[in-house]
């Protein structure tokens, strides 16, 4: 429920609706609106009693969010969601990043030699598993704290910044160190306690739509982020299961308009694991671009015949820079620009 205040409302009427909203036994948020002042009632699991708030001094009107999800509703914040990283990238705004990179860390040289590469190519964040969810115990798991440092080291080199994967609550401190965003991945779209500990973590989070998750269950899992105080988190659509198997998954770009009408946080397309498949990805990246995506993610290798994870949806160098040129004429065609690494050595 949103308490929307009139206009030149007092700071002493503010306090007074967020005391009332306490005394009902819900929590108040302060809203950021540029439009309005107003406050936010949450801690509901259902429809709230507003008469004895309607009739504060102060008060214009009362909005009940008719979504499951509040925090994270269009209802609740009209304006689009801008998360704000290190150098200045923006993520939700009139900038498309791209954040490039491979499945996972394997070395020192893999990891540096690919930042390089996708920097040149124009990727502005760096993404690589150090914790890698696979669906066989006997697959590659990542290299865990290792691979952190050597994402770190990568950054020290490049300039990128770096986004990373969290599997478990115990991970996410140290993840949160060297990571610029926290992923949160397609198989722990709904760890519960995972969400709570990103929540609460300090960094931006880019949470992945589960395999088999709807609109609405993504939007309530980032409501989850949100009710712990984390307002920097970026959505990303990475397909859904399907029953051809034409393809390794169903890649929903529709879900980018819903998102965009339903919620004020940003999307970004993954159209690699999307697809699985290396030459769908150039379509499908120009596709979600085109679609209104805040960014794209793509996976990327120096040697992606060699890659110990995913290989099979792996852009080699070339296609990558080919894709980046692509994206760009179609960023500019609706109104929008990719952004720009840094110079190289910045
Ligand atoms: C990944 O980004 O490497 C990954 C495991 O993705 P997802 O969680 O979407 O499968
Ligand atoms: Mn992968």
């Amino acid at each position: 429920m949103l308490i929307v205040m009139q206009h030149g409302a007092t700071p002493d009427q503010v306090r007074r609706v967020v005391a009332v909203i306490e005394e009902l036994g819900y929590q108040a948020r302060a809203l950021p609106g540029k439009q309005r002042t107003a406050v936010g009632l949450v801690g509901n699991d259902g429809r709230v009693d507003a008469s004895r708030l309607e009739t504060l001094p102060g008060v214009q009107e009362i909005i009940h969010v008719s979504k499951p999800y509040k925090q994270v509703s269009r209802e609740w914040q009209d304006e689009p969601t801008v998360v704000h990283l290190p150098g200045g990238v923006t993520v939700g705004g009139t900038e498309i990043v791209a954040i490039a990179g491979p499945c996972s860390v394997e070395n020192e040289k893999q990891i540096i030699d690919t930042a390089r590469l996708v920097k040149e190519a124009g990727a502005v964040i760096l993404r690589g598993g150090a914790f890698k969810p696979r669906s066989s115990p006997y697959s590659f798991q990542g290299l865990g704290r290792p691979g952190l440092a050597l994402l770190a080291r990568a950054r020290e080199e490049t300039g990128l910044l770096v986004c990373t994967e969290a599997m478990d609550p115990e991970a996410v401190g140290w993840v949160a160190e060297v990571a610029d965003i926290i992923q949160v991945g397609a198989r722990n779209m709904q760890n519960f306690s995972l969400l709570k500990a990103v929540g609460r973590c300090g960094k931006p989070v880019l949470l992945k739509r589960g395999m088999a998750a709807t609109i609405t269950e993504l939007l309530l899992s980032a409501e989850y982020l949100l009710a712990e105080g984390n307002r920097d988190v970026i959505l990303c659509e990475r397909g859904v299961r399907g029953f051809d198997t034409a393809t390794r998954n169903l890649f929903d770009i529709s879900a980018i308009p819903v998102v965009h009408k339903l919620s004020h946080l940003p999307i970004i397309a993954d159209p690699s694991h999307g697809t699985g498949l290396r030459e769908k990805v150039l379509p499908m990246a120009r596709a979600a671009v085109a679609a209104g995506a805040d960014g794209i993610m793509v996976e990327v290798h120096p040697n992606p015949d060699a890659a110990l994870s995913d290989g099979a949806q792996t852009l080699y160098p070339g296609q990558f820079a080919q894709l980046m040129r692509e994206v760009r004429v179609i960023a500019d065609v609706i109104g929008r620009r990719v952004a720009e690494p840094a110079p190289v050595g910045a």
